[in-house]
């Protein structure tokens, strides 16, 4: 949630360059990689940057979400590039009365044909945690870490419990920034209802989930920027837990009790240790 004065449009555009810049910069955004979207509930005017109006069918009804605005990323465009020019790549969606269709602003100068494939699977976890939650601000950010994927392409870290006691261990920090832990999507088609699915029930109960064999999904309900770190403590996670796959586990990662100590000094709730 966040409190007036609200970010301006320009603001907004200049977070996103910034998160797809960092991404990149992670590797976690290679080619046209990954998608940003955000939702928000202020008055924002649009029309000046973005003068072109399209009529679009929403992927599902969101009645009560009629009148907000949505910041969203266009298919086929690179996250770096955000920054240099942010309405080549970005298009905005505000919703109809109803809640079935909205009007996509875009730009004279932009360079993708539709919003973001994945916007299905980022259209139905902004509506449950802007619903569930009352925020006016929620940040979504689709990213390709590589040492988080790959972990998950090996049997025994599809099983959460295993994921989470494996990689939380490795830095005080993980567990103080990811109290509820990863969750974990076992593969389906990017893009589909099954993705679409699994991702809302996920991120009901975490702040950033893996989807099997491609990548990772991160909410934040405060800036796209703490999307983005949570997606780097969670891939610095994953390095770790890699590093030590390659020595022969040799590693001792901090034990149950140096974890629960740590949770303690810092008042985190947390039911993984
Ligand atoms: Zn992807």
């Amino acid at each position: 949630m966040l409190q007036a004065p609200y970010p301006e449009l320009d603001d907004l555009l200049e977070m996103m360059g910034e998160a797809g810049k960092r991404l990149s910069e992670i590797e976690a955004s290679e080619g046209a990689a990954g998608n940003i979207s955000i939702c928000l509930r202020w008055p924002i005017e649009l029309r000046t940057r973005f003068p072109v109006i399209d009529e679009i069918e929403l992927p599902q009804p969101v009645p009560e979400l009629a009148g907000a605005t949505f910041l969203v990323s266009g298919s086929g465009r690179r996250l770096r590039e955000i920054i240099d020019e942010p309405v080549a790549s970005i298009g905005c969606l505000v919703v109809n009365e109803g809640g079935l269709t909205g009007k996509l602003f875009v730009s004279y100068q932009r360079r993708f044909e539709r919003l973001t494939s994945e916007f299905n699977s980022h259209l139905a976890v902004h509506y449950d945690q802007m619903l569930s939650s009352g925020t006016n601000f929620h940040a979504i950010i689709h990213a390709q870490p590589p040492q988080l994927t790959y972990l998950s392409h090996i049997p025994r870290y599809q099983d959460e419990g295993y994921l989470n006691t494996h990689l939380l261990r490795w830095q005080p920090e993980t567990i103080v920034n990811l109290p509820e832990g990863i969750g974990f999507v076992r593969f389906r088609v990017p893009s589909s209802p099954e993705l679409m699915a699994g991702t809302l029930a996920s991120l009901r109960q975490h702040r950033i989930v893996i989807w099997a064999k491609h990548g990772v999904m991160a909410r934040s309900d405060v800036s796209v920027k703490r999307a983005v770190d949570r997606v780097e403590y969670a891939e610095a996670a994953a390095k770790y837990e890699y590093f030590n796959l390659c020595a022969g586990e040799i590693g001792e990662g901090l034990t149950v009790d140096e974890i629960r100590a740590i949770c303690q000094t810092f008042n985190v709730q947390q039911s993984i240790f």
